[in-house]
């Protein structure tokens, strides 16, 4: 059976992964067996999330109505259930739903009402609390399928600690990524100095560690000195995967869905107040505006290379009418070269122009000449993968470590999209 759980926390504390660490220790206690734990991000742009809009799905071995019993108790226990914007969902599923749903939810915005339909097509034990939208999230991590995987370990504070600065050995997080980076990633920003692995928001989570397996997080975990932590759990999950992402074309870009766009840079990047970057890309309907927002930091210097006439693909969610970009592919290189007045050939000094469409003319020995003098200017940028710091990233993004996105390929014919 599959048990999802969502909506639970508020921006004042509590967390869906910690209510589903808590069930996992509760449904074992109770003679099930948990097979996989699962933490399922959904479309960050949804309006309703609190932090990351995760879900949790638990598949088990057992009675599912123990099960189910057991997933209202760690909700009507742990939840915000007096928050406002707090609305938890629990489904228990022998059958997974449609997969079709999660990706809906990954990609798209969806009704409560169509996942409670789902649930009673499919005979699912269900209880959604108040206005009932958490069980659009617990249908969502129960459909979930993951083709690509990442893990995460993740440590929850005592309850003693809640409240307090998190005590995280910052040398011990940067140690602990140099000896398991490139198989765990995100711990720290070290370009900005940052540890990224510590949240500063007030919930249960200490840290997180994020990699390829659950071997290489818990041995990452080792190197951590902290606190001591009220439990661990590893979740198996869709982050750093780009589950999120869609192929868009400028002209049919939906408000609220993550893209891959192909154009061409069609105007001078400009830095606007607050050290945010835009840049406009065209394609064959339109023109489209990319954001390198200041949290970005070094990832704006990329766009601020970017040169009329380059070709790239953009990546991010389209919001506000522009592309709020998670990372960039530069393909072909724009070679539009600046025009100036040529050397004069007998004196060797810079002549100056005759005249619209007469030529140029030296001013010292009154040579004539044709044709201006085309400058390459030499580029910084070298066409390939671009991306956000650690500090900027989104949960769903794939981080450049993991790979290239394998559906897009780039070389001298430019780049074309692999469906
Ligand atoms: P945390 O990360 O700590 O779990 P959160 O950021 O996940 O918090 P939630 O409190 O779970 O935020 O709120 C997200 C709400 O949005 C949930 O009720 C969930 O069911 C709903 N939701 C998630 N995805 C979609 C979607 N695609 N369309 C409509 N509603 C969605």
């Amino acid at each position: 059976m599959l048990v999802g759980i969502d909506d639970t926390d508020s921006p004042r504390g509590m967390c869906t992964s910690y209510l589903g660490a808590v069930l996992v220790r509760r449904l074992e206690r109770s003679g099930i067996r948990v097979l996989e734990t699962r933490l399922i991000r959904l479309n960050p742009n949804v309006v309703y999330k609190t932090r990351g809009n995760a879900a949790v799905c638990i598949a088990a071995e057992g009675e599912p109505e123990t099960a189910f019993a057991a997933a209202c108790g760690c909700v009507e226990d742990l939840a915000d259930l007096a928050a406002p914007e707090t609305n938890p969902g629990v489904a228990v599923c022998t059958e997974p739903p449609p997969p079709a749903f999660y990706y809906r939810a990954l990609r798209d915005f969806c009704e409560i009402s169509e996942a409670i339909d789902l649930l009673d097509a499919i005979g699912a034990l269900y209880r959604g609390y108040k206005n009932r939208r958490g069980l659009i999230g617990a249908t969502a991590a129960a459909a979930s399928v993951l083709p690509d995987a990442t893990y995460e370990l993740l440590a929850y504070r005592r309850r003693e600690c809640l409240g307090t600065p998190r005590q995280v050995d910052r040398t011990s997080v940067f140690l602990a990524d140099e000896l398991t980076y490139p198989h765990t990633w995100d711990s720290v920003d070290r370009a900005n100095d940052v540890v990224v692995c510590v949240p500063h928001t007030p919930d249960p989570v200490l840290f997180g560690i994020r990699g390829e397996s659950p071997e290489w997080v818990r041995r990452a975990r080792e190197y951590i000195r902290s606190e001591e932590p009220l439990c661990e759990q590893v979740f198996r999950t869709n982050q750093g995967t780009d589950a999120h992402l869609m192929q868009g074309g400028i002209g049919g870009l939906l408000e609220g869905r993550s893209y891959a766009v192909r154009g061409t840079v069609a105007g001078r990047p400009e830095t606007g107040p607050g050290g945010h970057v835009s840049v406009v890309i065209a394609g064959a309907s339109g023109t489209a505006r990319c954001m390198a927002y200041e949290p970005t930091k070094g990832f704006r210097d990329v766009v601020r290379a970017l040169l009329p006439g380059d070709e790239v693909v953009a990546v991010g969610s389209y919001k506000g009418g522009s592309i709020n970009l998670e990372k960039i592919c530069v393909g072909r290189l724009a070679t539009v070269p600046a025009v100036r007045p040529p050397l004069c050939v007998a004196c060797g000094r810079r002549m100056t122009s005759a005249g619209r469409g007469k030529g140029y003319k030296c001013r010292i020995c009154r040579m004539r000449a044709r044709e201006p003098e085309y400058v390459y200017p030499e580029r910084s940028l070298r066409p390939g993968w671009y991306e956000v710091p650690p500090s900027a990233r989104r949960h769903l993004a794939k981080p450049l470590v993991r790979g290239d996105p394998p559906w897009c390929r780039t070389g001298g014919g430019g780049i074309s999209f692999l469906s």
